[in-house]
């Protein structure tokens, strides 16, 4: 089969390119290997809703407009967005097809799946970044006894041995898990390595409005110093719990979470933490006052001060005295551990050299390095926001003028160079 553009995953990303490929009549096909929305319809947890608010559902032409724009979607309300949008979108859609390989051919490449094969001229990954856990290799090290749990697999606590549990990691992820892990009844310990505080509001407004507004969140790839260090940011330790409370580290030790530091290894069936607790944790209040302070910034020079209250900081973080620094995980105490300790995308599929050593992308604001091939919904992508459902209607947007104008320059007859790969956003600086 033959088509221009091969779009892999019918998640939003893939949706928000496709609406782009077909504003611009580009003809195109959307593979996805489960059905629109797979990811958040079989690798979420049961209580999970969006951090971010609904009015924060943005999509290329189209969003959110229910009667709940400050709330916070369950998962089944996010598949039934993205049903809709896929439904007025109308996307050449193949589902159940898996790719199981992408690589060069005839000056475009060729892509097989267990339901044949494409050939195209330019390839958009929209297969999320958020593919596989990342469990340590210290996981090796945990005794037999104490059962292992990712974030991909685990759906409530009561899939949960009775006894305590260790979660690895305190990004929004860890955070939200452990909260309910201990409300369960089952005493959590959380391994907190660096992380991002956020505030659910922050002087009367929930802090992706402040973000959103105030142009944090469309901060761009070329506007920071070290765009390695951006994309490898956590998330920042928030929940959209209906109450709007917040989960940072405070609020999980008042419910009876038990605060340890990184987990640094495993060593006779003792957990190591490291000793760093305290100054991860005065770190993290750190840049919570300077994205504060950047609000405030913002707020006095858009006049609205006067009409939110008036600025303030939050508590610092409470950190427990000693640091426990070993955890016998043989002695019966901990039942379970949870790796909450990020995730990472699954390019295995992929026969084309442009994803490096550590099994990342090799990519420009998404126009990846390979003619033709472009990205869309990685963290930092093009945008800070770029991983969020919103970050793929900018994104998509963007990225569609890159395609447009490689298809372009692809069209002028003559012997293709170097400069045929050149991308718009390039050209244009
Ligand atoms: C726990 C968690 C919570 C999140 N919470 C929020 C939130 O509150 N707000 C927010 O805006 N964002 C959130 N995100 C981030 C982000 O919006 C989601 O990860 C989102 O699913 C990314 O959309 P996507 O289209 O880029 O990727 P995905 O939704 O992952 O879509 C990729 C699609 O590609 C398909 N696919 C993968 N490989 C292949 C293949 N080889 N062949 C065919 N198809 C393939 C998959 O089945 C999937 O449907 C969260 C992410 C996680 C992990």
């Amino acid at each position: 089969m033959r088509t221009t553009t091969v779009v892999i995953g019918g998640g939003q990303g893939g949706l928000a390119m496709s609406r782009c490929l077909s504003t611009r009549s580009i003809d195109h096909v959307v593979l996805e290997r489960g059905e629109v929305a797979n990811s958040w319809k079989t690798q979420r947890w049961d209580s999970l809703r969006l951090l971010t608010p609904n009015w924060q559902c943005r999509l290329p032409d189209y969003a959110y407009d229910g009667t709940d724009p400050d709330g916070f979607m369950t998962m089944p309300e996010v598949v039934d967005f993205l049903e809709k949008y896929a439904a007025w979108v109308a996307p050449p859609l193949q589902t159940g097809t898996t790719v199981t390989s992408v690589r060069a051919f005839d000056g475009g490449y060729r892509v097989t799946s267990d339901q044949g094969e494409w050939d195209c001229r330019t390839v958009v990954l929209a297969t999320g970044a958020f593919n596989v856990p990342r469990v340590p290799d210290v996981a090796a090290g945990v005794p037999a006894s104490v059962k292992m749990v990712t974030p991909t697999d685990y759906r409530s606590p009561d899939q949960l041995d009775d006894g305590g549990v260790l979660v690895v990691g305190a990004s929004a992820t860890g955070v939200q898990i452990a909260y309910e892990i201990q409300r369960s009844g089952r005493p959590v310990t959380l391994a907190v390595g660096e992380h991002v505080r956020g505030p659910r509001m922050y002087r009367g407004r929930d802090i992706h409005w402040w973000m959103d507004v105030s142009g944090l969140l469309d901060e761009r790839d070329d506007e920071v110093d070290d765009i390695v260090r951006a994309r490898r940011v956590p998330s920042m330790q928030l929940a959209g719990s209906p109450d709007r409370a917040d989960f940072d580290l405070n609020a999980l030790s008042e419910i009876g979470v038990k605060l340890v530091g990184r987990l640094a290894g495993i060593r006779d069936d003792k957990a190591q933490f490291s000793g760093s607790l305290r100054n991860k944790c005065e770190l993290a209040d750190l840049k919570l006052d300077r994205l504060l302070d950047l609000i405030d910034e913002w707020a006095a020079a858009s006049g609205l001060d006067d009409e939110v209250p008036p600025p303030h900081r939050l508590a610092r973080t409470v950190v427990p005295e000693p640091p426990t620094l070993l955890l016998d995980l043989a002695g019966g105490r901990i039942k379970t551990i949870v790796w909450a300790s990020g995730f990472r995308p699954d390019y295995s599929w992929l026969d084309v050299p442009v994803v490096d050593a550590k099994g990342m992308l090799m990519h420009d604001g998404g126009v990846v390095d390979a003619p033709g091939m472009y990205a869309i919904g990685a963290p930092f992508l093009r945008r800070r926001k770029s991983s969020f459902i919103d970050g793929a209607c900018d994104d998509a947007q963007d990225l569609i003028v890159e395609l447009a104008a490689y298809l372009d320059r692809q069209a002028i007859p003559g012997p293709r160079t170097a400069a045929a790969s050149v991308s718009a956003r390039a050209s244009q600086s």
